[in-house]
């Protein structure tokens, strides 16, 4: 049995028009053979009628109080809406569909409501509508508990929903339809001639969603690394193929690129605090003990140095008084700067390259840019600069290391 899963995103169900597109995707791949497995997020944005966020809307002036249990509850309702209403779409067709929620569909997870963890997934009857011939519709980003209580996976976890389900159902394909072309080498926004790119590979899919590039969840990416199931990020709008995030093996099999370039991307994070304390003589403890206090707080660290004299880390800007405040209630005196950015220059050639730092630095140099810190992992090099430099950040080196061509 070949299978595909289609994944749709809010743009891509938000009107009568986009379902339009929809649906064309839908028949081309039935045409094509493939027993299909269509995962749908709420529809729309912020301020449309059935969106997530206008769901949470309506609950938040209590929502602090509401239980995340039945703020799961709430949010689930946004993704049934939109697979119901495909599913009319499709019958009025012709074409059979069933609907499915998550926990229907097999996607068991533990009880962190809101940000729930899949534990396992049994798509036995998903399996037997695909052998009657139905289009499976399967409402995105939730799950059930074992004691059967209704779960969401976190804020764009449709994603996640639709490699899981491509893995656990072996799926030729898991094709993710979003409003934009593909992963283009910078946000286009930002940077006018960013192209958009053929293929490119899970870690460095991976390496750019978590360092800000928004068009697929990283979660998502790494279900399917592991399970090396290759995915499609495309066009609803569009016959594009989209780009293609596979292994750099298989990338370099089918010919891509992938493997013979250095730089793949540039990403970017905006609303960065950087956080620096320095250590005076005898404090010893000092790194066990802000790190300690961080977790403590909830507060998420990122872009840690440490040093003999001291350490810097950064925070988003949004606890940046929280952390401050604790850290100054501990007795230190830290230098905090706001509204800074991470950049990050992004490869799977970078390693073992020499000069790109040189490269980096140059570009940065060139166009006055102040590095305020930065740091490398194999695939990635990060620099933090004020936020007012970020935008001649990016451009800078999205030209330095020739993406645009
Ligand atoms: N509707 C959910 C959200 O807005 C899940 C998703 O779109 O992936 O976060
Ligand atoms: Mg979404």
């Amino acid at each position: 049995m070949r299978i595909l899963v289609q994944k749709f995103g809010g743009t891509s169900v938000s009107n009568a028009e986009a379902r339009k597109h929809v649906i064309r995707h839908i028949r081309k791949a039935l045409q094509e053979e493939y027993k299909l497995v269509v995962v749908v997020s709420a529809m729309g944005r912020k301020g449309e009628p059935y969106a997530t966020d206008t769901l949470l809307e309506l609950v938040s002036d209590t929502g602090s109080r509401l239980p995340e249990r039945e703020k799961d509850m709430l949010l689930y309702c946004g993704e049934m809406i939109s697979a119901v209403t495909l599913c009319g779409l499709l019958h009025a067709e012709g074409i059979p569909a069933s609907v499915l929620n998550g926990g229907q569909a097999g996607i068991l997870t533990n009880d962190t409501f809101g940000n729930a963890q899949i534990l396992s997934i049994n798509p036995a009857r998903v399996m037997d509508l695909l052998q009657e011939g139905q289009v499976v519709i399967v409402t995105g980003f939730q799950g059930r508990t074992a004691t059967d209580d209704i779960t969401t996976l976190g804020r764009g976890g449709s994603d996640t929903t639709a490699t899981a389900l491509g893995v656990a159902l072996h799926a030729d394909i898991v094709d993710i339809f979003t409003d934009v072309d593909g992963i283009l080498t910078a946000d286009p926004k930002i940077v006018h001639d960013a192209r958009q790119l053929p293929q490119i590979s899970f870690t460095e899919i991976c390496n750019m969603a978590y360092n800000g590039a928004k068009v697929i969840h990283p979660r998502a990416v790494e279900i399917a690394m592991q399970a090396n199931m290759p995915v499609r990020v495309r066009s609803t709008f569009a016959e594009s193929e989209g780009t293609l995030v596979t292994g750099l093996s298989e990338a370099r099999e089918a010919g891509g690129r992938v493997g013979d370039r250095t730089v793949t991307a540039i990403a970017h994070v905006a609303n960065v605090t950087q956080i620096q304390i320095s250590q005076e003589e005898g404090q010893y403890d000092l790194q066990l003990k802000v790190f300690k206090a961080m977790a403590q707080e909830s507060i998420s660290v990122d872009f840690i140095n440490v040093y003999p004299s001291g350490l810097v880390f950064t925070v988003s800007d949004q606890v940046a008084d929280r952390a401050a405040t604790t850290l100054r209630e501990m007795g230190y005196d830290p230098k905090v700067l706001t509204g800074c950015a991470k950049v990050s220059v992004i490869g799977g050639g970078i390693t073992g390259v020499p000069g790109i730092m040189a490269r980096i630095v140059e570009a940065l140099t060139e166009q006055d840019v102040t590095i305020l810190q930065s740091a490398d992992s194999n695939i990635t090099i990060w620099v933090l600069v004020h936020g007012k430099d970020m935008i001649r950040a990016v451009q800078a080196l999205h030209t330095k290391f020739l993406l645009n061509e």
